[in-house]
């Protein structure tokens, strides 16, 4: 059996070790330290647009955060596209409030504009006013931005941007994770950098970072014996991971364009295999390509590749199952146009790390063409 190819693999550049030694060194073994405080000025200095970092545990921890932050508790309605990961919504059941599902649009696969005013009008209607939406650039795509924020803004309710999957991303050349009231990064093993875990909130607006980190490290108030008036959380990062994270920052444009070329080959050697498409950048949209996807004609189609590429030891995944197909959120309220359902059924995502060899990038290609000979 030849050896794996994973969906996407951590990828080392050699510069995180001499910072992980330094935090040995100095005995920074904690969450909290020089390294984190670097690391969150990298990423501010990666985003620009007057971002402020609180570098988290976890990319979930920066959601559940977020929400806490944009006062999401008991009985409130959160609206959260579909389309996405469950670690998107989870934390709105965290807080005892109620995920309302939105579609997706077919340009991006993101958060379909007219849903969401759809959703907005009609849960008003009903007499609650969504308390936040969480907008998610799945796959790196940024979503509709402009519509989207602009629907938002109508309506006075904050955006809590998902930029677990975009570090890199651009709408109109700026940086996704900087559009939201506050958005959420991701470091987890899987994701363009990693700290091996890990997270961070960004948010323009520095109030809500330091109340970020108060909370992350369990709501002490100033006293000299441990004073509590609020419920805190045990969410802050690691410097030991943070000084990973430093040394993955220092390589962040490679990645993305590593990511994006694996992109553009898969298309280029499916040219050909009239069956399988793939979503194009529209106009002004960069995407990092953390994952490479395609749509195929079928869910018969869709696993036939994946189980015959699985006999190969080449892992692959059918696109995020909507939310609202989840069993946990079966009674949460939707909003549906038939499209998330739709890319579930058809779409497979592509080993897409930004270390893949060329002989692994032929691999995959040869063994999707055998397929289609067959
Ligand atoms: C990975 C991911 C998260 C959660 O991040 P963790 O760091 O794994 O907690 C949230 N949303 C999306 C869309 C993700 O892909």
């Amino acid at each position: 059996m030849e050896s794996k190819i994973w969906l996407s693999s951590p990828h080392m550049s050699g510069k995180e070790q001499s910072y992980v030694n330094n935090a040995f060194e100095t005995n920074w073994i904690a969450p909290l330290g020089p390294h984190v405080n670097g690391f969150e000025n990298a990423i501010q200095d990666y985003l620009q647009e007057n971002s402020h970092v609180a570098a988290l545990s976890s990319g979930t921890a920066a959601i559940h955060l977020g929400l806490i932050l944009l006062d999401v508790g008991l009985g409130d309605e959160v609206i959260c596209q579909s389309k996405t990961f469950s670690a998107s919504a989870n934390p709105i059941a965290y807080q005892g409030a109620t995920p309302i599902f939105v579609d997706s649009e077919m340009d991006t696969w993101n958060i379909c504009p007219e849903q969401l005013e759809i959703a907005i009008k009609d849960r008003i209607k009903k007499g609650k006013k969504p308390k936040a939406i969480i907008s998610v650039h799945l796959y790196g795509m940024p979503y509709k931005v402009d519509e989207v924020h602009a629907i938002a803004k109508a309506y006075n309710i904050p955006i809590l941007e998902d930029s677990a999957e975009s570090l890199g991303s651009t709408y109109k050349s700026i940086k996704c994770g900087t559009f939201g009231d506050i958005a959420a990064l991701s470091f987890n093993g899987n994701k363009i950098i990693t700290t091996s875990g890990g997270g961070a909130l960004v948010t323009k607006n520095i109030k809500f970072k330091e109340k970020a980190i108060f909370l992350a490290t369990q709501a002490r108030d100033k006293a000299v014996e441990y004073l509590h008036s609020s419920i805190g959380y045990n969410y802050r990062l690691s410097n030991v991971l943070a000084g990973i994270g430093r040394g993955q920052m220092e390589v962040i444009d490679d990645r993305v364009s590593a990511r994006r070329a694996n992109y553009d080959f898969y298309k280029e050697s499916f040219k050909s295999i009239n069956e399988l498409q793939f979503v194009d950048e529209p106009d002004g949209y960069f995407s990092n390509r953390w994952l490479s996807c395609m749509l195929t004609p079928s869910e018969e189609i869709r696993e036939g590749i994946r189980i015959s590429l699985e006999a190969l030891n080449i892992e692959t995944r059918p696109l995020w199952k909507p939310l609202h197909q989840q069993p946990v959120f079966k009674d949460a309220p939707r909003y549906l146009n038939g499209v998330s359902d739709k890319l579930f059924e058809k779409g497979l995502c592509l080993p897409s790390g930004s270390n893949l060899t060329n002989q692994d990038l032929d691999r995959v290609t040869s063994a999707i063409k055998t397929y289609f000979r067959a």
